[in-house]
This record gives C-alpha cells, sequence and structure tokens, in this order.
C-alpha cells in the first residue's frame, strides 16, 4: 500500500521534483523508500550515484531583471539537451555560461569596460580564489589577477607549492569599475550569479574570498577582514535567491583572507595571509613547506 508522506517529506519531494524540473527534466518515476530510510536519506542515495548537475539550465536570474533594458538583454536559456550534452564536461559547461554572458550590458559597468573578464584556471581545481573584480591590466588583458596584484597573489599560490594554473581564478563582478571604485551591490548582484554558476561547475573543495568585497558577496555578511578571516566556513553556492536555483548535492568550503591589492598596501598583513594559506592546505592535505615562507 502507498505510503502516506508527511509534511516534511512531503515539502522534500516538492522541491526535488521543482529541482529537477529547474534541469529540464520532467519525466520522473516514482520509486519506494527503502525500508527503514527517510526520503530525504533515499534522495540523497540516488543522488550519489548520479552524475553532478554541472550547470542550472535556469539562466540566472539578475536582480533587475525586471528593467525593460535588462530583459531585451536577458541571457537566452540553455536547452535541456544542449545542457546535457556536457554534463561532465566542466571546460564546456564554463564556455556555456561565458557564451549566456554574451556581450553582456546587464548592469551599468558594461558602458566603460574593455573585456568582460571571465576567470581562469583548471576547470578542476581544488581550489578557487575570488576577487572583487577587474582593474586596468585585467581590463585591458582579459584575463583576472594580470597587474600587480595578481603578482602577489601568483606569489601566494606558489607559496603553497602550487601553480597559477593549478587554481582557479574569478571575480565577483566581470567588468572593471570606473576608477577601481568598490562594485556597487546592484552590480554584485547581477554579475554574481555567473560566479555562483563558475563554482558549481568547478566545484572546487575550498574557496578564497579574497578581500571584503568577495567575502560580503559569498557569505552574505558585512564584517571586518579581522573578523572574517582566520577560520573556515561550510559554503553553499545559490545561482539565485530561490532555493529552486542552486544545487542542493554540493557544499564547499571558504576562507576568508585579505585582497593581494591591500597587502601592496599594507604589507604586515601578509603574516595573517599565509596563516589564512595554511587553513587551506590543511584542510586539501597539502604538505605544509619546513620553513615559513612569505607570501
Ligand atoms: N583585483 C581583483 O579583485 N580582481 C582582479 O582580477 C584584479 C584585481
Amino acid at each position: 500500500m502507498a505510503k502516506v508522506l508527511d509534511e516534511q517529506s512531503r515539502k522534500a519531494v516538492a522541491a526535488t521534483v521543482r529541482y529537477y524540473r529547474d534541469l529540464g527534466i520532467y519525466d520522473l518515476y516514482r520509486r519506494d523508500v527503502p525500508e527503514g530510510m527517510t526520503f530525504g536519506q533515499a534522495i540523497a542515495r540516488e543522488e550519489l550515484a548520479l552524475p553532478n548537475p554541472l550547470v542550472p539550465l535556469v539562466p540566472p536570474v539578475p536582480a533587475a531583471a525586471h528593467s525593460a533594458e535588462v530583459d531585451s538583454n536577458e541571457a537566452p536559456a540553455a536547452n535541456a539537451s544542449q545542457l546535457a550534452a556536457i554534463l561532465g564536461d566542466k571546460p564546456a559547461a564554463l564556455r556555456a555560461v561565458r557564451e549566456d554572458i554574451g556581450d553582456c550590458t546587464r548592469c551599468k559597468l558594461s558602458q566603460g569596460r574593455n573585456s568582460i573578464v571571465f576567470g581562469v584556471g583548471d576547470p578542476h581545481a581544488r581550489i578557487m580564489f575570488v576577487g572583487e573584480g577587474p582593474g586596468a591590466d585585467e581590463d585591458a588583458q582579459g584575463e583576472p589577477f594580470v597587474g600587480r596584484a595578481g603578482q602577489l597573489l601568483n606569489n601566494m599560490i606558489n607559496a603553497m607549492g602550487i601553480r597559477r594554473e593549478d587554481v582557479y581564478i574569478g571575480n565577483v563582478v566581470k567588468c572593471r569599475p570606473p576608477q577601481n571604485r568598490t562594485p556597487e551591490r546592484d552590480e554584485c548582484d547581477t554579475c554574481g550569479p555567473f560566479l555562483m554558476r563558475q563554482i558549481l561547475i568547478v566545484r572546487p573543495e575550498i574557496i578564497v574570498a579574497l578581500g571584503a568585497t568577495a567575502a560580503k558577496f559569498l557569505l552574505g555578511v558585512a564584517d571586518s577582514m579581522a573578523n572574517l578571516r582566520g577560520r573556515i566556513y561550510d559554503f553553499h553556492p545559490t545561482v539565485s535567491r530561490t532555493a529552486s536555483e542552486c544545487d542542493p548535492t554540493f557544499t564547499t568550503k571558504l576562507v576568508v583572507t585579505y585582497h593581494p591589492a591591500y597587502l601592496l598596501r599594507d604589507p604586515r598583513q601578509k603574516k595573517e595571509t599565509w596563516l589564512d594559506l595554511q587553513i587551506v592546505m590543511n584542510y586539501l592535505g597539502m604538505p605544509l613547506p619546513k620553513r615559513n615562507s612569505e607570501v
């Protein structure tokens, strides 16, 4: 006889069906929940056996999506077969996100940019560094962290015993803010979902948020760097504020540290930064250098 679901299980079923619909999957088959298992446990067991849903099939909805200007520019929804084809192919999935961004004019940062600075590095990286937004050098070259701050970031990565090519590097916003000002809230909300999609594809084991803007955007908290750094957070990327546009099966870790541009201005904080990087190395089981490095 069919079981009657309790309220909690009913909600979990509804959320799961909604999630798969968003992935473009409409044909779902009923299967009994094994004896002694809750619905949630059964779903978790099934999902572990599935390929990871690397790309949300619904494009991110920018915060300002209701303005006429944004509507006319909204990225087309990738179709299910396209995306099904790239499941498991991270470089292709990242290219699909870049295609969705297109020649973006979703926010005012587009007006002064030369390039859209998407992201760079190993699509299978264990570590992902997230900065704030491109500066002049990045805007000119179309690659994140290639100026002086980028040099220091490379040194930080090398001090960990790895190379820039071993990690993935992205930014909260992909166009250079005028005069390198801090990106504004609406700009982060509009562009940030693309970063979340990059995270959901790369699936790093740990993210390093560089500076307050990245930390605030990713963690959703505004606090001083001194309070935010020095510990490890659980991080669950959500593409938009609606639960149906996230991947409930993926969580990762996150560490906050000082932005390299800030370290160039105040090198005294390099010691703290090195401690933060060691938290990352410890978490990943990476060997620590015998002698303490300078970043
Ligand atoms: N600062 C950032 O936050 N990102 C870059 O790509 C370069 C400088």
